[in-house]
């Protein structure tokens, strides 16, 4: 059970010390409090843990400074879509809006490998009005011997260009704890002139102590990739960590299931799922056709199979598009068979355009089926 308190309500007030010492009393129930700071106000949530069926929702909303009480069901707990829930389904960060409504391309590198190439890529996303990125600078490898990524030695030129062109948020995944604190501490050093968004990469769904660690921090905003391996439902509990560590701002990933019935695509596309996340949940869902598909190849129709998947989950309603752009993809040291080249962005950005037209025409028209019964 969750209750959500009158905006405002500080701690030092009588009404809330009132409250908790109500809530201490009654048998059986823990209570974790959560608050929200915002610019115009700070909102505190209060989750009521334990034996709650015996708590009647009439008797807990005529608690003092208690605005609204909902009931949760087991599942996904800070994170799921519960019965008279009206909490929002969206976060800003860094002057951009994420949420479930909204729609958010980040097209990059999948690794950084040159400053010339960084350069070159966030010239190009300036260039067409684009305020987002992807950016790898740790890369998890199959191999020991292939190329780990810069790490903390490219964050600074990396940081400094997205400040030059405008970037407010770069996608860049971690695999350590150490990592968040280069991050923070090369973005103090170049004057805070972007936005990070952390990212668990698919091989790190499961990593517990990982998720821990990131959902104690809210200065970042969180990408989850779904596990390559695993059913939603366990990639769903993993999104739960992180929130119900602290941590809100987090964004779904899809990027495709690994099993050879895939084939010929690298992962096999579970874009299907963009409206399911959406119904179980209030994270806005990204998809990454770069990961799912891996090549490209593309279709009788002229159309890459990348842009294909790409506009197969927004016109299903997606949130954001992870996507490997390179100016020169046979010199890339990471995924290269799968960059999209910097002349196909303003096609791309056109493609995209026109699904999501599709995807707010489709929304609409099922509305005013809807309203007419
Ligand atoms: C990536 O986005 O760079 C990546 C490695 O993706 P995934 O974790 O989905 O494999
Ligand atoms: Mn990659």
């Amino acid at each position: 059970m969750i209750l959500i308190l009158k905006p405002g309500t500080l701690p030092e007030s009588h009404e809330y010390k009132q409250l908790f010492a109500h809530l201490a009393n009654l048998a059986g129930i823990t209570v974790r409090v959560h608050t929200e700071v915002g610019i115009e106000q700070t909102l505190t949530e209060v989750y009521l843990i334990g034996n709650t069926k015996a708590l009647s929702v009439e008797d807990m909303q005529s608690l003092s400074c208690v605005e609204r009480v909902v009931r949760i069901s087991e599942e996904y707990r800070v994170l799921g879509r519960h019965e008279n829930d009206d909490r929002p389904t969206y976060f800003d960060y860094n002057g951009v809006r994420f949420g479930q409504d909204t729609l958010n391309i980040f097209a990059g590198l999948c690794a950084v490998d040159t400053l010339e190439h960084v350069e070159l890529m966030l010239k190009a996303l300036r260039d067409h009005g684009q305020v987002c990125t992807r950016m790898g600078a740790y890369k998890p490898r199959t191999s020991p011997y292939s190329f780990q990524g810069h790490g903390k030695a490219c964050l600074p030129y990396v940081f400094d260009l997205a400040g030059k062109y405008e970037i407010k948020v770069i996608a860049m995944e971690v695999t350590h704890e150490s990592h968040v604190e280069e991050i923070r501490e090369a973005l103090y050093q170049t004057g805070t002139s972007t936005g990070v968004m952390l990212q668990i990469g698919t091989r790190n769904t499961q990593n517990f102590e990982l998720l821990k660690i990131v959902g104690r921090q809210q200065d970042f905003p969180v990408l989850i990739k779904r596990g390559f391996g695993i059913t939603l439902d366990e990639s769903l509990n993993a999104a739960e960590y992180l929130a119900s560590e602290g941590n809100r701002k987090v964004i779904f990933g899809l990027r495709g299931m690994k099993t050879n019935m895939g084939d010929p695509h690298r992962n096999f596309v579970d874009f299907s799922h963009v409206p399911v996340v959406k119904r179980l949940t209030r994270m806005p869902v990204c998809i990454d056709p770069s990961h799912s598909v891996g090549t490209r190849s593309g279709s009788p129709d002229g159309i890459l199979d990348i842009m294909h998947a790409t506009t197969q989950g927004i016109i299903a309603g997606a949130n954001m598009v992870l996507v490997d752009f390179h100016p020169v993809p046979s010199k890339a040291l990471v995924d290269g068979p799968q960059a999209l080249l910097l002349k196909e962005l303003p096609l791309f950005l056109e493609d995209v355009r026109i699904a999501r037209e599709a995807y707010e025409k489709r929304a609409e028209l099922a509305k005013r089926y809807q309203e007419a019964g």
